[in-house]
């Protein structure tokens, strides 16, 4: 009863409405002052026709929607009636309900809060698993499509799983069936004698790692193999990576051989030499064996290669290369340094194998070639140094041999020359004399001596011959043909022959002021300054300085020099003569000793060598060779001076072969110009070798 907005009534069964609770200015108070409608009535009629039971029921009274509950009292005869409108039983559930609803909404919140919680995780797990199965995916993919083979085997090598990646080099692919035993297909076969280490490898839990070469195919793998461990840390599988390496391989091979060999011969070049050498070295040493290096370089190649070209040239080399390996064959290797310098390391017991494979390369050498329809000869110079009496380690070896192929060249080449201690003294002084004599000009330690030439009729002061002469306060008196060479090797020697050509010039003119004949000055001109110096415009230039008469000035041109260049320094010969000078052949019988060559040359006098003069008195061959050498000479119309004359009977001797001019200690030794020109003064007045 105390519900609010429900009303309860008893209602007689006439309609009447007796009590009404709770009172009020509603619709319900009607109920109290007046009877129900019939209707109503009726349908209460009808919900109570059980008496006893409370029945319920929506009704429609008047304009409202109630919702009533009743029960007839047969035994006062009315109902007692419970109703609402249907409207305020919708708020009052509302009301009831708001509670419950904000439960329901809390439960509902919080359910929604974990629901999220969980759909998140759910997504997450979710997420973490899409992703996990994409990455397996992804990996089969991978393995599949990998272009090396994959394979897993278990711990006895038969295959689980591969990825049929693998080719038998002639594009058919190795086909590997899972259960079979993985080291008995190629080209795991290869793997055969590299189980032990392998395991021993996996089982220390490192990968092992190989490359193999499967020799009849010329095919190159590479194995990378790693273990696969069970949860209680046993290997339960191996995972094999094969790759084949043939083409990568080929490369290496390829630029191993760029690095390692020359181009052009295909032999070791100076790089993979020195490592050779370096090798053998050390294996001599624990061996105690002895390594012998014979450095060797062509002669002339610079000609050949400057006259026939590189292409030539280079097929030179390559005919060079080839001749070395056969001399060579199995006693030692032969290596290619640079241009055309070759080298071959061998062991020895006795000096004899040595000299023997030494003569066996000038031998295969020696066969002529045809270049461009030329026949050429081809010789080498070697330089021979050995370990372990001549150095213990590789570079001064290669020094040494070096200095030994100097001194072959400097003994005319085609040979070969042993390194010793008095070469390696002499390199040093030749080191020393090249830096020394660089300065001596400017230091004023050269000056010029001369020597008279002498008519060998009458006796009388034909000219002279200017010789430098170099007083190092360093090295004391050094020979001119020690500096004079070490000046060509350097370059220095144009300056020094100018000096020569001023003081010898100069000196002339104040020589031809004490006497009254006219005199020549002979002044010797070296190999180099005709190929490598302005030689005729330094001649040019001292004619013109000095303002001395061309014609009285001789150059000396040593023999065997010219005949070996002789087509290159002809021009510059012409355009000496061409300056009104006069050229001579020094030293003549040493080089060449041909007569008939003397034709091509615009010379206009022979000098003897010293070397027949000497024994002539006594040694027939060379009273015979001078004769001729002077009579032949004559028919050339040359004039012949005959050098190194010391005493009467070689000048005897001389007379009688007609022989035009003489030069040696008998007349005068070579002189200083105070020397000189006492020297002459004293000849005007009684010539001491008069008859
Ligand atoms: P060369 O032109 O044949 O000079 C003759 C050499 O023989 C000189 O030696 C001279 O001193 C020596 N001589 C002369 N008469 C006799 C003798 O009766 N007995 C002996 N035993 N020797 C005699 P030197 O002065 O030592 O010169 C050696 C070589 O050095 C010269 O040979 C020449 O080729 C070269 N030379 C000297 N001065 C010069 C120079 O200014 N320029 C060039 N390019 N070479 C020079
Ligand atoms: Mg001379
Ligand atoms: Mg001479």
């Amino acid at each position: 009863e105390a519900e609010s907005k429900r009303r309860s009534m008893i209602i007689g069964e006439d309609g009447r409405v007796y009590i009404s609770y709770p009172e009020s200015d509603t619709f319900w108070q009607s109920f109290v002052s007046m009877k129900v409608e019939e209707g109503f009535l009726q349908t209460l009629a009808e919900l109570t026709e059980k008496a006893g039971q409370w029945q319920t029921r929506d009704v429609q009274y008047q304009d409202e929607k109630l919702l009533i509950t009743a029960s007839l009292i047969e035994s006062y005869h009315f109902y007692i009636v419970s109703g609402i409108q249907s409207a305020d039983l919708l708020s009052r559930w509302f009301e009831r309900m708001k509670f419950v609803a904000l439960a329901v909404f809390i439960f509902l919140v919080a359910g929604l809060f974990v629901f999220r919680i969980i759909i998140t995780r759910a997504s997450r797990f979710e997420s973490a698993r899409n992703v996990a199965e994409h990455n397996v995916f992804k990996l089969s993919r991978a393995i599949e499509q990998s272009p090396s083979s994959v394979i897993v085997t278990d711990e006895k090598w038969l295959i689980e799983y591969a990825n049929d990646r693998l080719s038998d080099g002639a594009e058919a692919s190795i086909k590997l069936i899972p259960g079979q035993m993985l080291l008995e297909h190629f080209p795991h076969t290869l793997l055969k004698d590299d189980v032990a280490a392998v395991s021993e490898n996996l089982l220390h839990g490192n990968n092992w790692y190989g490359e193999r070469r499967a020799r009849e195919q010329k095919q190159w793998f590479s194995y990378s193999i790693s273990a696969m461990t069970d949860d209680d840390g046993k290997i339960s599988n191996y995972v094999i990576v094969t790759q084949d390496i043939t083409e990568r391989k080929q490369v290496e091979v390829r630029l191993y051989k760029q690095a390692n060999f020359d181009a052009l011969t295909g032999l070791p070049n100076r790089r993979r030499t020195s490592e050779l050498l370096n090798e053998n070295l050390k294996s001599a040493w624990q061996k105690n064996q002895r390594v012998a290096i014979l450095y060797m370089d062509v002669d002339n190649f610079k000609q050949v290669n400057d006259t026939f070209g590189h292409i030539l040239g280079d097929q030179m080399l390559q005919l060079v290369a080839v001749r070395l390996q056969k001399a060579v064959s199995d006693q030692g290797v032969a290596c290619h340094m640079s241009g055309d310098e070759f080298l071959v390391s061998m062991l020895f017991d006795g000096k004899d194998d040595i000299t023997a494979l030494a003569d066996d390369i000038m031998t295969v050498m020696r066969e002529p070639v045809l270049l461009e329809g030329k026949k050429l000869f081809i010789s080498v110079s070697i330089g021979i140094a050995c370990y372990p009496e001549d150095s213990a380690d590789v570079s001064s070896l290669l020094k040494h041999a070096d200095i030994a192929l100097y001194e072959s060249k400097n003994r005319g080449r085609r040979c070969y020359s042993f390194f010793s201690s008095e070469l390696d003294d002499k390199n040093k002084r030749k080191i020393e004399l090249e830096s020394e004599v660089r300065n001596a000009l400017a230091n004023n330690e050269l000056f010029m001596v001369y020597q008279t030439k002498n008519k060998i009729s009458s006796g009388e002061v034909y000219g002279f011959e200017a010789l430098m002469r170099w007083e190092s306060p360093r090295l004391g008196f050094v020979s001119p043909e020690e500096f004079i060479s070490a000046a060509e090797e350097i370059g220095v020697i144009d300056k020094l022959g100018e000096f020569a050509l001023y003081e010898a010039c100069r000196d002339l003119q104040k020589f031809q002021n004490l006497v009254s004949q006219p005199l020549a000055m002979a002044v010797n001109v070296s190999m180099y300054q005709l190929t490598n110096s302005d030689i005729v415009g330094t001649v040019q230039k001292v004619i013109k300085d000095t303002g001395i008469n061309p014609s009285v000035l001789e150059l000396e041109i040593t023999e065997s020099m010219l005949a070996q260049r002789l087509e290159e320094v002809q021009p510059v010969l012409n355009s000496l003569l061409a300056l009104g000078v006069s050229l001579s052949i020094d030293d003549f019988g040493t080089g060449y000793s041909s007569l008939s060559y003397l034709t091509r040359f615009p010379v206009s006098a022979l000098k003897i060598d010293r070397c027949f003069i000497t024994d002539m008195v006594d040694n027939r061959s060379d009273a015979t060779l001078t004769h001729t050498v002077i009579t032949m000479a004559h028919k050339l119309g040359l004039k012949v001076v005959a050098e190194g004359i010391e005493d009467e009977d070689q000048l005897a001797l001389l007379r009688v072969y007609g022989c035009d001019l003489g030069q040696g200690y008998l007349f005068t030794k070579p002189l200083n110009y105070e020397q000189m020109t006492g020297h002459l003064k004293s000849q005007q007045e009684t010539p001491d070798w008069a008859i």
